[in-house]
């Protein structure tokens, strides 16, 4: 008989085998503050509404594979231009692996700066994609002319520009970006993730580009439980897509909930609000913390340079004092002795720093 890794390799294609999985580090208990989560819940009247709501629908039907109320709802809330159109996914996530399997062929490359957004590669290497990552800036702006050259070399069907990015928290320059999207001899997606804490977006720029696709989500701005991601864009790329999105990719219990939290806007734009505040409060603590380096943010999270080596033992520390936050050093060279931390509650805020002063 075959042994089973035999037959694993005989069966598993290489590139998979040789992938390493997306990790979710264990948090049970713990003050998490790895995955930009927003750390509040609702109000209890609230929950009553939204859990009546849930019970009325029918889960013995398959939910509405193109659901037009909550289309409606999130392109008014998006404020999607005239004549452009949504497609839903599964969390963003879902829908980055979507376009890269609509992309997906012989000799064909994805583009993104770096560091970036581990999916974009995660996905492309998965498929067979040609992945090319140019890197960012020391001060982690747009590499303008470095992106161009890369775009004129590989000739990518598939650029990514996270706006503002991740794990950096800044907003790439508008310029840079434009010029990418003039170059870009294919599509280019602007991922706003953590657009509603930026006050930014490049939504009225669909109507200019036709090249130019938006995705957004509703995970950092409070729901990332849900799993519902979207792409903004031309009907025409839309229809492609569709045709590689699985049909029931959107449940009805998070059909329903998100039509219901898009009745309640205005809290989460509270919550937003305050973790911009908590935001400004949380650099300014970690500043006034010896030998570490902190990097502006437009986003719900927070990066840091610690002292050269101490990355890993801080991180580690901070584990055992119950916190856990993101280490980003041992990725790109450009993040040595970094950590990112998610703006949690005041609380968790203060738990954070406590644990970290100590560590440092
Ligand atoms: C978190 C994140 C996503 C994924 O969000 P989901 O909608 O929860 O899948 C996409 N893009 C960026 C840049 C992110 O940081």
């Amino acid at each position: 008989m075959t042994s089973p890794s035999t037959l694993l390799r005989r069966v598993i294609n290489p590139r998979i085998l040789e992938l390493g999985a997306y990790r979710v580090e264990p948090s049970v208990g713990m003050v998490k503050l790895d995955a930009m989560e927003n750390p509040y819940r609702w109000p209890a009247e609230l929950v009553q509404e939204w859990t009546a709501l849930l019970a009325e629908v029918e889960l013995n039907r398959y939910p509405d594979p193109d659901p037009a109320p909550l289309k409606h709802a999130l392109a008014d809330y998006a404020g999607l231009p005239a004549g452009m159109d949504v497609l839903l996914g599964n969390g963003s996530d879902e829908i980055i692996q979507i376009l890269q399997v609509a992309c997906a062929g012989a000799e064909r490359t994805i583009l993104a700066p770096e560091p970036g957004f581990v999916m974009y590669q995660l996905v492309a290497r998965g498929l067979g994609l040609q992945y090319v990552g140019v890197p960012l800036r020391e001060d982690f702006s747009l590499a303008t002319e470095a992106m161009l050259d890369a775009i004129a070399r590989h000739r990518p069907v598939l650029i990514f520009l996270a706006y503002p990015n991740n794990p950096t928290a800044n907003l790439f320059d508008e310029r840079g970006i434009e010029q990418i999207i003039r170059a870009a001899p294919g599509l280019v997606v602007v991922d706003e993730a953590y657009g509603p804490f930026a006050g930014a977006t490049l939504m009225p720029w669909l109507e200019r580009f036709p090249n130019l696709l938006l995705l957004r989500t509703l995970s950092k701005m409070g729901l990332a439980g849900l799993r519902l991601g979207y792409l903004a864009g031309a009907p025409q790329w839309l229809e492609q897509l569709n045709k590689v999105r699985l049909p029931y990719n959107v449940g009805a219990l998070a059909q329903a909930t998100a039509l219901f939290v898009l009745r309640h806007t205005d809290l989460f734009e509270a919550q937003a609000a305050q973790i911009c505040r908590s935001r400004s409060w949380l650099i300014e603590e970690l500043q006034a913390i010896d030998r570490l380096v902190v990097y502006p943010s437009q986003a719900n999270f927070v990066l840091f340079r610690t002292a050269a080596g101490a990355a890993l033992r801080i991180h580690g520390e901070l584990k055992r004092a119950g916190v856990l936050i993101k280490l980003l050093s041992g990725g790109s060279s450009l993040l040595t002795d970094c950590l990112r931390v998610t703006v949690g509650s005041e609380e968790e805020n203060r738990v954070f720093l406590a644990a970290l002063r100590k560590a440092v």
